[in-house]
């Protein structure tokens, strides 16, 4: 009999299902062992009618064949069937969309509270990142869009649509810019480029020669009277690698031609690059640029570009750097964890000398490798302490391995312990005036 026989309308449950199990793993119908089939067709015994629908043959037919997972007739089957089989899955992607567009109104809520849009808690702390401008470096606009580099999830992708955030592309490396302005195109913070172009140097010459001639056509044009459809420049901006960028308005349309001077440092030309034109076609596109590019060297040729944030807060990336590196300082760290350490021994041994009578006695002492363990008895029972020895030029750290809490004091039974255990290892420090191991600058105490 063929399964659609098997599987149909009328049939019992357990036929329907052992027709399913049998007729799996052949040309066209799903992949599945027996591990991970057998107790979904167990829910499926829950779940289906007695007999089987018309609807549910159909569904088990449309696994079998592949059309859908088994998972989402499961799925279909456990939320109660909520529209039909047929319906259902136009029905899940509403819902996700629902789903998607409720989280964004929220993220949206938090934004306009003032709040991260995802976390309640702060994750990272405000000191791991530079404190750049909250205006643009540019135009002043304020109404910049935070970029978000990575894959974007669906959440990102709405609230790109939304105007949230720019998407920067799928990777991101150290000194990526973060913020972006819609108004002038800036980018910030941006390293200045004052690095020499990569590539054979045979290349680089004939980039130096070909900067040269561009640049010649683009004066000639501009000495002639501007083209009627010549775009205007707005404002101009020079930054600290002595390029500029020309914000260029073609009416609606606005571009940004940035002027680099990558190859005029090596005896070249300035060049005039600009931005994509995102609303023309690729023919009008090149003509459109080349007036930009006209229009940009016309205007630097009567004007002085603004100069107000030459770095494009690149100065702001750079102090935190120096700042950060400061901090972590891992010498620093050393010097102050050693200069601890012998205070501590320097202490131990001020207690040893001030009250020798309530040293506990030391009842054992065994090595391991560079460490020591000791095992010392007070009236109230016996503790261990731990001798270890970090390197040979580091002092030694005593600790005692258990929380002393039977003693009155505690704290002092502990340093207590680590006194005598000290002692034990360097007997003539009990004399005063010498200096507990390794607080001058060597452990020459050591044996
Ligand atoms: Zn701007």
């Amino acid at each position: 009999m063929r399964p659609e026989e098997r599987i149909a309308a009328g049939k019992s449950i357990r036929d329907a299902l052992t027709a399913f199990r049998e007729s799996v793993n052949q040309k066209g119908t799903i992949f599945s062992t027996d591990h991970w089939l057998l107790p979904k067709l167990e829910q499926l015994q829950q779940l289906l009618t007695e007999p089987i629908t018309q609807e549910e043959a159909e569904a088990l037919l449309d696994v079998r064949y592949q059309r859908h997972f088994l998972e989402e007739l499961i799925e279909w089957l456990e939320r109660g069937r909520p529209v039909s089989w047929e319906n259902f899955f136009t029905y899940r992607a509403n819902l996700k969309q629902e789903e998607l567009r409720k989280r964004a109104d929220e993220r949206e809520r938090r934004r306009a509270a003032g709040l991260h849009p995802y976390f309640d808690t702060k994750i990272f702390a405000d000191e791991c990142f530079p404190k750049i401008s909250d205006v643009c470096p540019d135009c002043g606009s304020s109404d910049w869009k935070p970029i978000a580099y990575g894959l974007p999830t669906e959440d990102t992708e709405e609230d790109a649509r939304r105007g949230h955030v720019v998407l920067g592309g799928c990777t991101i490396e150290l000194g990526d810019p973060t913020r972006y302005c819609p108004a002038c195109f800036n980018s910030w913070p941006t390293k200045p480029d004052v690095s020499k172009p990569a590539g054979r140097p045979e290349w680089i010459e004939q980039q130096i020669v070909e900067s040269r001639a561009e640049y010649a056509q683009l004066s000639a044009l501009a000495d002639s009277p501007p083209a009627p459809e010549e775009p205007v420049v707005e404002r101009a901006w020079a930054r600290i690698d002595r390029s500029v960028r020309f914000l260029v308005s073609f009416g609606d349309n606005k571009t940004v031609v940035a002027k680099n001077l990558e190859y005029f440092r090596l005896g070249g030309a300035p060049s005039y690059n600009p931005g994509f034109l995102s609303w023309c076609t690729y023919d009008e596109s090149r003509r459109l640029s080349t007036l930009a590019a006209v229009a940009a060297l016309r205007f630097g040729r009567t004007h002085q570009p603004e100069r107000h944030n030459l770095y494009n807060d690149w100065d702001k990336v750079q102090a935190h750097r120096r700042e950060l590196s400061r901090c972590c300082d891992e010498d620093s760290f050393q010097r102050e964890w050693e200069k601890e350490r012998r205070k501590k021994l320097t202490e131990l041994l001020k207690l040893a000398r001030a009250i020798p009578e309530r040293l506990p006695s030391v009842v054992s002492v065994r090595s391991f490798e560079q460490d020591r363990k000791f095992l010392v008895r007070f009236p109230w029972g016996v503790v261990g302490v731990k001798r270890h020895r970090f390197s040979l030029l580091e002092p030694l750290e005593y600790r005692c391995t258990s929380s002393c809490t039977r003693d009155e004091d505690p704290d002092l039974a502990q340093n207590l312990a680590c006194a005598a255990a000290m002692l034990a290892e360097f007997p003539r420090l009990a004399r005063a005036g010498r200096r507990p191991p390794g607080s001058e600058d060597s452990t020459a105490a050591s044996n």
